[in-house]
């Protein structure tokens, strides 16, 4: 049987020039630029300004339709959202650090990173020391509140997630993970067809079972789950893990910034509403020394989660609203842009109620967690600081060099 190589060779794209018919309000230009990646399989990018939208776009594209879904995203982000209030808790921003170029060219040049496939990047020594590094701080800070060490798989079940709503806040970024039917002929037939051309396996669709199983996109699921449909131990809980993540970036996954399969430390607290904000607070206050010991320039904001456009407003704003989520965003001198490093969050009673975990007096019980991408805070870091050892701050130099 010939099976037809999908994108074997893409077509060369053509522009796309859209005019939104209003204004979209720079604070949502980010959001609506990284949702656009979602519109439609022959967007190949995207830059969006306030009064115009520019595509590259596969020229085998249907234009009216691909031009309503992004009139469509367009108009639910952006056509009279509200502004946020900012609300900034740490500023260190203007703090001098040695380094203005992008990294990436370099680390590529000497292979201090090779990239598999999109977002997905293997490491070299540098960027795991000092990954290492990162990680050896977040674990001092897990010590301090004597979290408790868990291991959880990468792989979550379908059903955890659709018990958190997950499926309905962040459908565009999920990652399935399927297997072969177990059955001879199909497992026969794809042993002898199966092939990859541009990168894309060639198998028929039907040869694969059901999905049961997903790539987990966060830590902190996995313990809730743990915890659920019985009282809390002692009525609180701190504990630490870390794990692969995966979130699914589109076109958006063209560096160490953003990536398919990244690897988050989180420390987790369930308990009461009180417990739980004190310690989020107290998290931050002893990762705000951390920074400075280093000399690291970031600010803390308010913040949302990537919900989807059908979510993201209601979401955002109830985010918003009731300070749920701040970044630390390390400033990225060579594009004068931030990224975030690391999240400081509370969920209210949400997994308390959606999974059963209860205190003492039966109420649903609260949780937050703190959050840091170790590629994210690696690669920030060399953006600061460069890739040579000896321009790197005593304490880190000591630590990976
Ligand atoms: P969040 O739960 O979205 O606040 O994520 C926690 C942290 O994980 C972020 O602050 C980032 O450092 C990291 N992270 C999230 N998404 C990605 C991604 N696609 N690529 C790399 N790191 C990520
Ligand atoms: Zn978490």
């Amino acid at each position: 049987m010939e099976i037809e190589p999908r994108s074997h060779q893409k077509p060369e794209p053509v522009l796309v020039e859209i005019e939104p018919g209003f204004t979209i309000p720079d604070f949502m230009l980010a959001e609506v630029q990284i949702k656009l990646a979602y519109a439609d399989e022959h967007i190949r990018s995207a830059s969006v300004q306030p009064e115009l939208i520019r595509l590259q776009v596969e020229a085998e594209a249907s234009q009216p339709e691909l031009i309503e879904k992004v009139q469509r995203i367009v108009e639910s982000l952006a056509k009279g959202a509200i502004r946020p209030k900012t609300q900034i808790l740490e500023d260190y921003m203007d703090r001098p650090v040695p380094y203005k170029a992008d990294p990436m060219p370099e680390l590529i040049r000497l292979a201090e990173i090779s990239q598999e496939s999109p977002g997905v990047f293997a490491l070299g020594p540098l960027v795991t020391r000092l990954a290492g590094y990162f990680e050896s701080q977040f674990l001092a800070l897990a010590d301090s509140f004597q979290a408790a060490p868990y291991r959880f798989p990468t792989l979550i079940p379908a059903r955890y997630l659709e018990r958190v709503n997950y499926f309905r806040s962040f459908p565009h970024s999920l990652t399935f993970a399927t297997h072969l039917r177990s059955d001879l002929d199909v497992i026969d037939r794809f042993s002898q067809e199966a092939a990859c051309a541009g990168g894309e396996l060639t198998a028929s669709p039907d040869s694969f079972a059901a999905v049961q199983n997903l790539l987990s996109p966060a830590v902190c699921y996995h313990l809730y789950f743990a915890l659920a449909d019985k009282p809390l131990p002692q009525g609180q809980v701190i504990a630490t893990a870390v794990g692969h993540c995966f979130r699914y970036e589109a076109i958006n996954l063209t560096s160490l910034e953003r990536l398919w399969d990244f690897t988050m430390r989180e420390v987790i607290f369930v308990g009461s509403k009180d417990f739980v904000l004190e310690n989020r607070e107290t998290a931050r206050q002893r990762m705000r020394e951390a920074f400075e010991r280093i000399g690291l320039a970031y600010r803390v904001e308010n913040a949302n989660d990537p919900f989807f456009i059908g979510e993201f407003r209601k979401q955002a704003a109830f985010q918003s609203a009731f300070q749920l989520k701040f970044e630390i965003r390390v400033s990225l001198p060579f594009n004068q842009s931030t990224l975030a490093v690391g999240s400081y969050n509370y969920h209210q009673d949400f997994f308390g109620r959606s999974l059963n975990i209860t205190l003492p007096d039966g109420s649903p019980a609260h949780t937050g967690c703190v959050a840091f991408g170790l590629e994210r805070i690696a690669f920030a870091f060399l953006a600061q600081f460069g890739l040579d050892p000896s321009g790197w701050p005593a304490e880190v130099r000591q630590a990976a060099a």
